[in-house]
């Protein structure tokens, strides 16, 4: 009995197995036929100087238009993706469109866009990868773009665990591009550590700003000190209140960004100039 109770559990288990693994294999080959079919597509979500309200940036952030499910948000798939190699092929696509986008945007408008830079969200698996430095290369030849006003945001994870990264980042780095460090807070980086780091901005989880916890608060203002020290800029995300905006100029957050100020948009429907790739 107990062996054919063991053997049901196994097929059970078997079953569970192979549908997730099915499951996986399907999106896997879904996301690949949607690269192929143009069924994905960037919104573009300003980041704001707090003092003079001016664009500074563009966080291009990916949507995939799918044919039966309809608009999917990354969290949804990114995850996924990033446990295949389709993440870099998602991320290839990612940085010739936003650079080609920006590029585009300049030329329409090169007093409004001459400055803004463009902001594309890099999984660690991709900055592990010995092909980014050559996209990232090809995608600035192939649109123009001045290296300067790209800028590649990675999370903490990318620095604990690739031995890589480092190295990826100083050619990237060398390119002239600017890294900024996604999310800062949800991990285990610590303060001390950003000296070291080679990261350009900081931007700081949304998460902090939701917080009226004036344990909280303290902790903001050391990391904009910590990173001000450090010659970092910084980003506060998610900033939805006047009040929030309010409190990051006190503290001297040079930096927002946030439905606020700005929600992510289609490239037609960011108001400036209508120029779309
Ligand atoms: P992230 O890079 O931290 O992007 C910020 C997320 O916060 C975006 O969600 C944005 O829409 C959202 N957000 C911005 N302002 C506010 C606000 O005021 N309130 C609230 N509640 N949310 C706000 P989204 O577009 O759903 O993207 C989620 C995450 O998916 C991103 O977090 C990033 O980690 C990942 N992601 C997005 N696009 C890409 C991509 O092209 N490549 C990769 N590898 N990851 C991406
Ligand atoms: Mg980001
Ligand atoms: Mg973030
Ligand atoms: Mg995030």
């Amino acid at each position: 009995r107990a062996k054919s109770n063991g053997r049901g559990r196994a097929e059970i288990f078997d079953a569970a197995l192979r549908t997730e693994l099915e499951a996986r294999a399907k999106l896997e080959a879904d996301i690949r036929a949607g690269l192929a079919t143009d069924e994905f597509e960037l919104h573009y979500q300003p980041v704001m100087s707090v003092a003079t309200g001016e664009l500074r940036s563009y966080e291009a952030l990916i949507r995939w238009r799918h044919p039966e499910h309809g608009m999917i948000p990354p969290n949804d798939f990114i995850p996924a993706a990033e446990e295949s190699l389709l993440i870099c092929e998602i991320g290839r696509w990612v940085l010739d469109h936003a650079t080609r986008q920006l590029a585009e945007w300049t030329r329409q408008d090169p007093h409004g866009h001459g400055h803004v830079t463009m902001a594309v969200n890099i999984s660690a698996r991709h900055l592990a990868s010995t092909s980014l430095v050559d996209e990232v290369r090809h995608a600035l030849e192939h649109s123009g773009l001045d290296a300067a006003r790209l800028v590649l945001e990675i999370t903490e994870t990318v620095l604990l665990d690739e031995p890589t990264a480092d190295a990826h980042l100083r050619d990237l780095r060398n390119l002239g591009v600017t890294v900024s460090l996604d999310d800062f807070g949800t991990g285990y980086t610590s303060i001390g550590q950003l000296q070291k780091l080679q990261v350009d901005t900081l931007k700081i989880d949304q998460s902090f700003l939701r917080s009226d916890d004036p344990a909280t608060q303290a902790l903001v203002q050391l990391m904009i000190t910590a990173a001000h020290a450090f010659n970092l800029d910084v980003v506060a995300e998610g900033v939805e209140t006047q009040e929030q905006l309010d409190r990051l100029a006190t503290i001297g957050c040079e930096l927002a960004q946030g439905y606020y100020l700005g929600r992510p948009q289609p490239a037609a429907d960011t108001g400036v100039v209508a120029g779309t790739v």
